[in-house]
């Protein structure tokens, strides 16, 4: 049995909406509508190895701030995504803080990196 879904392509801003056909075991047979391969290889990750960026928060200790923003440095597995939401909250930083100081590396072994997006401050 295979099913599809329409997925537009986010590579460039051409935006073409692809027609995917994907097998019983979530492989990608057939990608319609697509410009060029970029999007071929866009649909086939989509579907078989998706990604996601990762944003949150982490605790600061003695900060002007209560809060640091953090980021994945490149798209993670999404099926990791709740485990590492769930790793930030046990994490606390002492201020201060610096700017893309690296919180967790090479996370779940993906060889991503997650960052401060800012600098924070130690309390005055
Ligand atoms: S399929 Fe190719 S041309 Fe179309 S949006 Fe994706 S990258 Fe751009």
């Amino acid at each position: 049995m295979s099913n599809n879904r329409e997925i537009v392509c986010i590579v460039c801003p051409n935006g073409c909406r692809m027609n995917v056909q994907i097998d019983a075991n979530n492989k990608v047979s057939l990608v319609e509508n697509a410009l060029c391969e970029k999007g071929k290889a866009y649909a086939i990750d989509e579907i078989q190895f998706p990604k996601r960026s990762l944003t949150s928060t982490i605790r600061v200790i003695d900060g002007e701030l209560p809060l640091v923003s953090v980021r994945s440095d490149k798209p993670i597995p999404k099926e990791k995504i709740q485990c590492a939401l769930a790793e930030l909250r046990k994490i606390e930083l002492k201020a201060p803080v610096e700017f893309h100081q690296v919180v967790i590396s090479d996370l779940f072994g993906t060889g991503v990196n997650i960052i401060t997006t800012k600098g924070v401050m130690n309390r005055t």
